[in-house]
């Protein structure tokens, strides 16, 4: 291979002009993020040594190595890890693999533009060296290959980059900065040595810097041929708790979830028993942007005996906390450990159940907290995330209970916050079941005529607006020995909620409308499965419900919007005889028909749903007006 000049991937160059362009704020964690490459680059190469161990060469000791050279206005981060092989070098350092970069990009144009903390997250980390250098220099070496098949690769982040072959004897990366004019403060030893201690501690490997000594002659700290090793070389979870300040925990949080904002709460535990592992596991303050995509995998990072083995490892949390973030170390699992294998392991189900266990306590904690602040974090919460642990409702059935302690909704009461045991306590005398009815929106259900004669008697009715939640309900019938109801769904029956005058007086009601009945029955044969009388109205006319066991309206349309052919079922269109239009049926066979038809669909727009034939509803109307 020749001297090439390759051009960047098109987004490598959007990420380029960004990170050259609009980051000011937070400017050192390039050596973060070049110091976690390093690490990473060592991790891998512990990984394939397992069963190749010539790979390590003569030197199986991994480090990373941080220097400076103040007059040339570099900073170096040496690594002897896996290095990189010509065509890994174009690969890695010009094209971005990850998806999500569009959405990177839009963060960084929004509100957290300056922010270079966000760069790690969307995996362009090598990039922000570009922050502080007008040309990154990368010399490397893929482990196993020979001595000439080294690489430089270098560029001066606009669009182009240059790679050449080169002999170099050691295995692994050298990065080199070549510093802006301007970001001289990096070349100081006590600067570097403390952005390492501040992002890096954690990290196994030992980084080492040279030692320094006070010059007389050049009235200046100059560095020594002795090394020192210059963070703690131990990874955060395998220390002991007591020996862990909070802001040692926030800051790990940050480095494996790159978000901003500290985490609501986390948990660490070594688990002794059948399996033995150590768990740091946090909740995020946040939702990220994919949250909805369920193929994504989870954030917590595997590691056996302290070798990191994977991130995302998503067999160890179930779908519905795919949010968690953290580390499980396990003190069982075999080291050649892959997903598949994962997927089988029963030391692993005993992992993700007892992970799920103590993230399902740290939300119980957060929500049945005496302290208000922490209730406020567990209101946080179930706004960024609520939707997520429904999901729980329908996949863990073994924690479906503890699951629906931690449910929140929106009620006839209050706008947000209800959780199943408040709307218990607020149950009236004599009834048995907590209602429920689904819609599109809050709106929707706030003004749903099922609603009326609960809102006439006080009942509370909880409105659930999600689209998980017409899926939980298929999943979760009952809480605390009372079935949930849908008020949409069935005949309403307030059994005991209702007086016997009312009951007298809504029979006799229904027995006066019989022959109005019958004829409305006809009219709607082709659209109603049934006509009848109901007591649920009181401000309506009618209202549409299914079938005790059939569909819901609202959830025939949400299979519909989501592409899938819902099995059409029909509609029992209930009415209110004490109602002044229902009053009005009457009149020969078209004006009672189209009075029918009206009071129909009627129903159905008020339901939310859609007319299969506005023109003719329309004209109907139109009818009736003139
Ligand atoms: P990420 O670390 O999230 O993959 P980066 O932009 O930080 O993204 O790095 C891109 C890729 O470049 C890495 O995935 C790795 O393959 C390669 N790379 C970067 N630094 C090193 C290094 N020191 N040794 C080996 N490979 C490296
Ligand atoms: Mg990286």
């Amino acid at each position: 291979m020749d001297k090439q000049t390759l051009s960047f991937q098109a987004e490598v160059r959007q990420i380029l002009h960004l990170v050259t362009h609009s980051l000011y704020s937070n400017k050192e964690i390039f050596l973060r993020e070049l110091v976690s490459n390093a690490s990473d680059a060592c991790d891998k190469l512990r990984f394939e040594a397992l069963d190749k161990a010539e790979l390590y060469e003569d030197a199986p000791k991994l480090e990373v190595r941080v220097m400076f050279d103040a007059e040339a206005k570099t900073i170096t981060i040496r690594d002897n890890g896996i290095g990189m092989s010509a065509e890994e070098a174009v690969q890695h350092l010009g094209t971005i693999a990850k998806s999500g970069t569009r959405e990177f990009m839009a963060r960084l144009e929004g509100e957290q533009r300056k922010d270079a903390n966000l760069i790690g997250q969307f995996g362009v980390g090598f990039y922000s060296g570009f922050i502080v250098a007008d040309r990154i220099t990368v010399e490397t070496r893929r482990a196993g290959l020979p001595a000439d098949h080294g690489v430089r690769w270098s560029s001066e982040g606009t669009g182009e980059f240059e790679v050449e072959p080169i002999t170099r004897a050691e295995r692994g990366t050298d990065v080199v900065l070549h510093l802006r004019d301007g970001e001289e403060e990096f070349l100081s030893a006590w600067k570097l040595k403390s952005i390492v201690s501040k992002y890096s501690d954690h990290i196994s490997l030992p980084i080492l810097m040279r030692k320094q000594k006070w010059d007389e002659e050049a009235k200046a700290q100059v560095d020594t041929d002795e090394w020192e090793t210059v963070n703690k070389a131990a990874a955060l979870w395998t220390r002991a708790k007591a020996d862990i300040t909070d802001a040692q925990y926030q800051e790990f949080y940050k480095q494996i979830s790159y978000d901003s904002e500290p985490p609501l709460a986390y948990t660490h535990n070594r688990v002794e028993g059948r399996t033995e592992y150590t768990q740091l596991l946090y909740v995020p303050a946040k939702a990220p942007f994919d949250l909805w995509n369920r193929d994504k995998r989870g954030g917590v990072k595997l590691y056996v005996k302290r070798v990191f083995i994977m991130d995302d490892a998503e067999a160890l949390m179930p779908v519905y906390l795919r949010f968690v973030k953290g580390v499980i170390d396990s003190a069982d699992l075999p080291l050649n450990v892959s997903r598949e294998l994962l997927q089988e392991s029963r030391d692993v189900k005993a992992i993700r159940e007892g992970c799920t266990k103590r993230v399902l306590g740290m939300l119980e904690g957060l929500a049945d907290s005496e302290d208000a602040a922490e209730r406020d974090k567990y209101a946080k919460f179930w706004k960024e995330f609520g939707t997520v642990l429904k999901e729980g409702m329908g996949e863990d059935f073994a924690n479906q209970e503890r699951l629906a302690k931690l449910l929140r909704f929106a009620s006839t009461h209050a706008d947000e916050g209800v959780s199943l045991a408040d709307y218990v306590k607020r149950m009236k005398e004599g009834q048995d079941a907590i209602y429920v009815i689904t819609a599109d929106t809050l709106a929707a259900a706030k003004s749903s005529p099922q609603l009326e004669i609960f809102r006439k008697k006080g009942i509370e009715v909880l409105l659930l607006t999600d689209r998980v939640d017409e899926w939980m309900l298929s999943h979760f019938y009952e809480f605390d020995g009372h079935a949930l109801q849908s008020v949409a769904k069935g005949a309403v029956d307030l059994g005991k909620l209702q007086d016997e005058d009312e009951k007298k007086a809504a029979d006799e009601a229904a027995q006066a409308f019989a022959p109005v009945l019958e004829r409305l029955k006809k009219s709607l044969e082709s659209r109603a499965k049934d006509v009848r009388v109901t007591t649920r109205l009181v401000d309506s006319p009618a209202c549409i419900v299914v079938e005790e066991g059939d569909m819901s309206a609202h959830l025939a349309r949400l299979l519909k919007q989501a592409g899938q052919s819902a099995p059409a079922s029909k509609p029992i269109l209930e009415v209110n005889p004490a109602h002044a239009l229902v009053k009005k049926l009457e009149g020969d066979e078209a004006r009672f028909d189209d009075l029918a038809q009206i009071l129909f669909d009627q129903a159905v727009l008020a339901e939310g749903g859609q007319l299969e034939d506005p023109a003719a509803y329309v004209q109907r109307v139109n009818r009736m007006l003139v």
